[in-house]
């Protein structure tokens, strides 16, 4: 077990018991499906859960465990669900929390997918959203019905980076009877910690900052031992378990997930600071500069502003093209989380299917731009955003 008197980044590098009888110093991976019984009787005893011990990869692998152990011990959760995804995270988290007739508040500013999931599948099976502003609580309140089981929100949000405060978001979710889950991708627990500020639920998408090198997908939902008991239950059935391939990946990432955060967080406000004495930058977009309209919360509840960096360039989309088509050195993806630093522009990919009206309203403009601040030298990624003097 993990002593909690340590500190994060100590966890990420020792936590997790899943160990062979060889004696590996680093964590070895266990690529099989199946796991062989001495017998019929302890197959028996396993199968009915009288004798722990690994069955089938898609119940539990120790690769696996040893990523639900560590990532456990680093949220201060009791327990940690592995998933294929994201995703896969989230939908576990609704097929395990809810049933049909029960109602979710979820934040208005969360990943495209979670709103067409919440919008398009979780709807199918009976239970209904209602989105709410990312930053006003009273919202949250008054969104809430009898039958509200779950809150959802993001911190900060893409690609605003919008705050939300977790602590008081939790405090309306306890008195409402609800379950508040929290989308802790941006920022790992290296950098915020939602299950110590009240949250009930924590979910990664691992294929960000915990993979951090933009290799392969995971996910994971996390909490109490009897929220991830219909969690685990739907995971075990359904199949979208997290490969041992993966969790070794992602293992041996976390190890350095300290070193990167801060390093990614350095360079977003180094760059957040340059971009602000830009002639042709109408605003920036980064929770740690006290501009922030949230920079205060933020810097309460998160460690740093994390890596995330958004801006607005004056001239609209022709002007914000301009910029990212005149990039050498960064990479022209909707990814983030990855050593190399990654350009978007939200309004015409992720947000664009959403009508011009709704984006507008939501502060989505033409000429907003997000970088994914990546770890190359600060003066390497200015340079690359020559067509902002263009
Ligand atoms: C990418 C992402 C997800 C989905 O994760 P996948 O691993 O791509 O399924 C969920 N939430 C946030 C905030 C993300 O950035």
């Amino acid at each position: 077990m993990s002593e909690p008197s340590y500190q994060p980044e100590t966890l990420a590098i020792h936590a997790g018991t899943a160990r062979s009888q060889f004696g590996e110093h680093s964590e070895a991976m266990f690529l099989t499906s199946s796991f062989v019984f001495e017998n019929a009787a302890q197959a028996a005893a396993r199968f009915i859960g009288e004798q722990p011990g690994n069955i089938y990869s898609r119940f539990t692998n120790p690769t696996v465990t040893m990523f639900e152990e560590r990532l456990a011990a680093m949220e201060g959760a009791e327990q940690c669900v592995a998933t294929a995804s994201g995703m896969s995270a989230i939908l576990a988290c609704c097929m395990g929390l809810l049933k049909a007739g029960d109602h979710v508040v979820a934040s208005q500013s969360i990943f495209g997918a979670t709103v067409n999931l919440f919008n398009n599948i979780i709807k199918k099976f009976g239970v209904e959203t209602t989105f709410v502003s990312a930053t006003d609580v009273a919202e949250w309140q008054a969104a809430v019905r009898p039958n509200t089981r779950l809150f959802f929100l993001e911190t900060p949000s893409n690609p605003l980076t919008e705050i939300s405060d977790i602590a008081a978001i939790a405090a309306v979710a306890k008195k409402s009877g609800a379950l508040l889950a929290v989308d802790n991708c941006f920022c790992t627990p290296i950098l915020q910690r939602p299950l110590q500020l009240g949250a009930d639920i924590v979910i990664h998408s691992a294929t960000k900052y915990i993979d951090g090198q933009g290799r392969v997908l995971g996910g994971a939902v996390l909490g109490s031992k009897k929220n991830m008991e219909g969690v685990y239950g739907f995971l075990r059935t359904a199949g979208p378990t997290m490969s041992p391939f993966n969790a070794w990946v992602f293992l041996k990432s976390m190890e350095t997930l300290k070193i990167r955060m801060d390093a990614h967080s350095a360079n977003a406000l180094a760059l957040a600071t340059w971009l602000s004495a830009q002639p042709n930058v109408a605003r920036v977009l980064y929770p740690g500069l006290p501009s922030h309209p949230q920079h205060k919360l933020a810097m309460k509840q998160q460690k740093t502003g994390g890596g995330i960096v958004s801006f607005e360039v004056k001239g609209g989309k022709e002007a914000a093209w301009r910029v990212i088509d005149n990039t050498k050195l960064l990479s022209i993806t909707a990814n983030l989380g990855d050593t190399k630093t990654t350009i978007t522009h939200p309004a015409s990919t992720t947000h664009a299917r959403i009508t011009p009206e709704a984006r507008a309203a939501a502060g989505i403009t033409d000429g907003l731009i997000r970088i994914a601040v990546g770890l190359e030298a600060v003066v390497d990624i200015q340079n690359d955003l020559r067509g902002l003097n263009s």
